[in-house]
């Protein structure tokens, strides 16, 4: 009698978990994100997490995937996002999801949303179709405390600072980012971005930095960076690792000395990186740092003063001179609102076409002409493929694109939609640069762990189903810098908490992101 009861208990049992999963990968080839080699197993997903990885998985599910001759990989974290604002213009995101992305951390470069509590409640009641993390910015914190003021920071100031990376970090903040290149941050000293690093340091954070500069200080930049990890006792992250200007290529041996010797050290260091040789970011970084301070209006004072105007020129050819660039050819508009028929030309087809004589001289004169029209959105085609391919090698360099959601207007960076497709396509499979699991290995499992994402960015029962399918033979990126807008190839399945956002390479619409929150709010 009790063998009987025992066996009607335990039967039906075992029957509903036989049935019990929500979609089942069946027949993939599995590279879990580690790092180790790829396995056959099915894998069942149920409630948004990873439930069972192993052959043969008995029963159905409400959806099997057959994954035959596809990678199963975990869905890609990428560090590096600017998307405050284009998010709620595309919340479904697909540049990201067609590029196997389901995780982002915004607030990048110094630059976040001014409140980040309501950032998060608006994310959530609009739906996003991928997750969403966000660092607290320096320019961002320090425009609340005072201003476009170019000057250090008094006591008060940087108490006051150093209040809001604090609230932030308990609001859900991953950590703190500086922008040195921009203003107000980079009228910042050293110290100040010390004390600021202590307060996200309190709450476990990360200090992610677009460092100081790019270009022939590259080397102090480096070294701050690392500095100010040492100081503040937290990980440090630098942003899109490069070095920039001709006049420095080459040198990403030395820069890439300083993270690996901080690392032996024993100084948690990371980096990051998009795998192209432009950059992108706005036109006014061409212009001396003392021409932007106080704000948009100052400088357009000083624009208008002829002695003023004299030295903001002498200053930007004295900066492509460094450079060892002869004119602005390599500075091509991405985004110029105020004549559109210019977005893909360079400054100095710019030049030209306006009829002035074509010099450096000259095309400076466009760009101030340019900023006083409210400036663009530029690409900069400063960086060496020896270099790119050079920093690509290194171990502890995640693959992160630097740019936001696409909207489908202007002429952004194609980093923006094929990051991702294009290192594993491009760098992977044609040229073998890294490894196939080494390169999976850093878009997932690295920036996770460096981010305390406890629960993604590997495959593991438990684990948070944020997964991809992509066919090796056929990913690879479209977007060129002549047609930005076109998505990836090669992602036949993606899914975000384990709702299917990709279903037979196309986006379904789905919405199954979540806000994912720092250390000090989990
Ligand atoms: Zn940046």
């Amino acid at each position: 009698m009790k063998y009987i009861l025992l066996l009607l208990l335990s039967f039906p049992c075992r029957l509903i978990a036989q049935n019990n999963y929500d979609i089942i990968i069946r027949n993939g080839k599995i590279i879990d994100g580690t790092g180790n080699s790829w396995f056959y197993a099915d894998m069942g997903v149920k409630d948004g997490k990873i439930v069972l990885i192993q052959k043969n998985i008995p029963g159905t599910a409400a959806q099997i995937i057959d994954a035959k001759g596809l990678i199963v990989a975990p869905g890609f974290i990428d560090v590096h996002a600017h998307v405050e604002t284009s998010i709620f213009e595309k919340p479904t995101a697909d540049n990201y999801i067609y590029d196997g992305v389901t995780t982002v951390i915004t607030g990048n470069c110094g630059g976040s949303a001014d409140d980040l509590p309501k950032f998060f409640s608006q994310l959530n009641s609009v739906g996003i179709s991928i997750n969403i993390a966000s660092l607290v910015g320096h320019n961002t914190v320090r425009r609340l405390a005072m201003g476009e003021q170019n000057r250090l920071a008094t006591a008060a100031e940087q108490q006051k600072m150093e209040g809001l990376v604090q609230q932030a970090m308990k609001d859900g903040a991953v950590g703190f980012s500086t922008g040195l290149i921009y203003p107000p941050g980079m009228y910042s000293n050293t110290e100040e971005v010390v004390g600021l690093a202590k307060a996200a340091a309190a709450y476990n954070g990360v200090y992610a930095s677009h460092i100081r500069n790019e270009e022939n200080k590259v080397v102090d930049a480096v070294n701050e960076a690392i500095n100010i990890g040492k100081a503040a006792n937290m990980p440090v992250e630098i942003s899109h690792f490069k070095v920039n200007g001709k006049s420095n290529w080459g040198r990403s041996k030395e820069t890439l000395a300083l993270v690996e010797q901080a690392r032996k050290d024993g100084y948690d260091v990371t980096i990051d990186q998009y795998p192209y040789t432009a950059s992108s970011t706005n036109l006014g970084v061409r212009l001396p740092d003392w021409a932007m301070g106080g704000g948009w209006d100052s400088l357009q004072m000083r624009i208008k003063d002829r002695a003023l105007h004299k030295q903001i020129i002498a200053g930007m050819l004295d900066q492509l001179k460094k450079y060892n660039f002869e004119n602005y050819s390599y500075a091509v508009v991405a985004s110029y609102e105020a004549d559109t028929s210019l977005n893909g030309k360079s400054i100095t087809e710019i030049n030209i076409l306006k009829g002035r004589k074509s010099n450096a001289a000259e095309e400076a004169e466009t760009i101030l002409n340019m900023m006083q029209n409210g400036g663009a959105q530029m690409i900069y085609h400063g960086m060496d493929e020896s270099d790119l391919r050079y920093i690509m090698k290194y171990p502890f360099n995640m693959v992160a694109a630097d740019g936001g959601v696409a909207t489908g207007k202007g002429m952004p960076h194609p980093r923006s939609y094929g990051s991702n497709a294009r290192v594993l396509g491009k760098y992977v499979r044609e040229e073998k640069i890294i490894s196939l699991e080494e390169a999976i290995r850093r878009m997932t499992s690295l920036p996770a762990q460096k981010f305390q994402f406890k629960d993604r960015g590997i495959l593991r029962e438990g684990m948070a189903a944020d997964i991809v399918v992509f066919d090796e033979n056929e990913v690879i990126d479209l977007s060129t810098y002549e047609k930005p807008h076109q998505f990836s190839k090669g992602f036949s399945y993606v899914l975000v908490n384990g709702q299917l956002v990709i279903d037979k390479a196309k986006h379904t619409g789905v919405k199954s992101g979540k806000v994912l929150y720092g250390p000090a709010k989990m």
